[in-house]
């Protein structure tokens, strides 16, 4: 039986696709409609079940499973409060320390922790969540957007690198590891998700293979493309980069029906075997779109039949829009759901709306939801459905894999409801300086890595009078600008231009492990940029600063720009610029 959809669902266009999205449909409308109470009882199924664990006895909790008695006792973590016991479990301790349920492996998140990425327990029916928020993304999709199911999305996924933890447990990104899980790999068939990168490519670890093996599958395909994506902008912005760099030899592929060797893939090279046949049209029209200086609108281009571009451009990623309307024409952006390592969040019900607008509504059968009104104190938390319009919070989370009252650090503002749902605009992360794609850089991290690169100035009788920074999106892959004010004591022996390329070295070599691995594994990164500044330029950002109403007391020096006019003084003040000649080291193993 079709359902007509709720009238509540912003302004559908149309009525379900299926019956299985009328199910997908009534699901939200239940949840969003039900918020407190689905939240009372997932709280109670998370207390209950982990009664016994070694966190939750600690502080008596004593079997109860009610959000006062929860609120009394259980402490409001960062993720540095429980790292003692993260490390037990990575060392290979089984007991039930935060879940009954047996730790399956470690979600390593882009957020870090002295240096390294954060490790997030999870257990294995974490999957079965996670899947059912994806399976709710194209029932809302369909409303807006007709005739998916004709078609294929052409997405750049990929996988990054494993590692195993000294106890012998995975430790990966959560989307390596929902790709290598059979709820991915073995998906029924879905005509409204049909994907035109073969398992094969998305599986393979070798980043250029993986991409060349996508793109390639994309060209030949081209004609089915319905919508292009990748989970966020700045990885659609690099696969445009590479076909930049590549076209040549894809087009020559296509041409022969004949595989690039640096393709050495096994599982790759035979599926590309039976998907790839001579056709020199199609590679003649490649070669014509991509020979061409001009790259605005590439992506209608090639793929004509594009509806919409499904990529995150919230957050940190908004500096990329710009960029991506330049190459798609202005296709519309379809931000569609919000997650994390720790847990997925929600989805956005006007997947189709500006990026402006974007808003996403936490669904409560997730995990259980607190917010903590931005700059009040850990007594103050309030319920999902008691939120306010127009208020800001930082959002913390209980999970079933056994967190419990968790700052993500993400900074939400609540803009309206659906139903009892509230939604939310993403604002931003706390404490993040820069980011160029899932890097996230600190005002401690960049003062550090200053410090660090600073010593090698010392013997030239040089120091760092004034810093600031910039995350340079404008060119792909983007890069980190650090603007320095020097005071240089004897000419004589002024840096050399060789003593500052490795001081963006020494910066490099300070930050974190998500930043050298965007930088040396992904090559998701430019190499980091340092830009000397005349004597006196941040006096006269002070200045500009206090023109515009600022306080001398209390005037701090931005250590992170973006404002054009302070971009536009600060550059035009530049006497040298220099770039770290070399890649800093990565592993995938951890540090410590
Ligand atoms: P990770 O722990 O590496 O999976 O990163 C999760 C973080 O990415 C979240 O806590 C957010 O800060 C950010 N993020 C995820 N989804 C979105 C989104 N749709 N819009 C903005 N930021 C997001």
């Amino acid at each position: 039986m079709f359902m007509a959809v709720e009238s509540t669902l912003p302004t559908p266009v149309r009525t379900p696709a299926s019956e299985k999205d009328a199910k997908a449909l009534q699901f939200i409308e239940e949840m969003t409609k039900n918020v407190d109470s689905v939240q009372e009882r997932v709280l109670r199924e998370i207390l209950g079940r982990n009664a016994e664990t070694e966190y939750l006895k600690r502080f008596s909790l004593n079997g109860a499973t009610d959000r006062e008695t929860f609120k009394s006792r259980i402490p409001v973590v960062t993720y540095e409060d429980i790292q003692p016991e993260i490390q037990r479990i990575a060392n290979g301790d089984k007991s039930p320390i935060f879940s009954v349920h047996p730790i399956s492996e470690f979600l390593t998140s882009s957020g870090t922790s002295a240096g390294e990425r954060k490790l997030m327990p999870t257990i294995h029916e974490e999957l079965d969540r996670r899947q059912l928020l994806y399976s709710l993304l194209m029932p809302v999709m369909n409303l807006y957007v007709p005739g998916l199911d004709k078609g294929k999305g052409l997405y750049f996924l990929f996988v990054k690198a494993e590692t195993k933890t000294p106890g012998g447990l995975l430790a990966r990104p959560v989307l390596t590891s929902y790709y290598n899980s059979d709820h991915f790999k073995t998906r029924p068939y879905d005509p409204f998700n049909v994907y035109t990168s073969p398992n094969e490519a998305i599986l393979c670890v070798d980043s250029f293979q993986s991409m060349y093996a996508q793109m390639l599958c994309g060209l030949i395909m081209r004609d089915e493309v319905r919508r292009v994506g990748a989970v966020f902008a700045s990885g659609l912005l690099r696969a445009i980069h590479f076909l930049q760099n590549n076209w040549k030899q894809l087009a020559h592929d296509i041409a022969t029906g004949t595989l690039n060797p640096k393709i050495t893939d096994a599982p790759v090279r035979e599926c590309m075997r039976k998907i790839l046949k001579p056709n020199p049209e199609l590679a003649q029209l490649v070669t014509i779109e991509c020979y061409e200086e001009n790259w605005e609108c590439i992506i209608k281009r090639i793929w004509p039949r594009t509806k919409y571009l499904d990529v995150i451009v919230t957050g940190a990623m908004a500096p990329y829009i710009p960029t991506l309307e330049y190459y798609s024409g202005g296709l519309p952006m379809a931000c569609t759901m919000y997650a994390s390592s720790e847990c997925y969040f929600g989805l956005n019900l006007n997947p189709m709306c500006k990026p402006s607008e974007v808003t996403y509504t936490i669904m409560p059968n997730m995990a259980y939801f607190e917010f903590l009104p931005h700059g009040s104190s850990t007594s103050c938390l309030v319920d999902l459905a008691d939120v306010e319009v127009g208020k800001e919070y930082e959002l913390i989370l209980t999970t079933y894999a056994g967190l419990c009252r968790y700052r993500v650090g993400d900074i939400l503002r609540v803009t309206g409801f659906h139903n009892a749902a509230p939604q939310f605009r993403f604002i931003r992360r706390k404490n993040v300086l820069l980011s160029i794609e899932s890097d996230k850089t600190d005002e401690a991290e960049l003062q550090n890595a200053i410090e660090n690169a600073s010593l090698l100035l010392k013997e030239f009788n040089t120091s760092v009078v004034e810093y600031t920074s910039y995350a340079d999106t404008k060119q792909i892959p983007g890069h980190y600008v650090i603007y320095w004010e020097l005071l240089v004591k004897d000419s004589a022996i002024a840096p050399t231009d060789d003593v500052l390329n490795r001081c963006c070295l020494q910066m490099e070599e300070s930050l974190n492990s998500v930043y050298r691995q965007s930088r040396v594994a992904d090559n998701s990164i430019g190499p980091l940029e340092i830009r000397v500044v005349e004597n006196g330029t941040f006096e006269e950002l002070m200045d500009y600063a206090i023109s515009r109403g600022g306080s001398i007391n209390q005037y701090k020096v931005p250590r992170c720009v973006s404002f054009t006019p302070i971009m536009e003084l600060l550059n035009s003040r530049v006497v040298s610029k220099h770039f770290s000649p070399d890649l800093p080291h990565w592993t995938p193993e951890r540090r410590r």
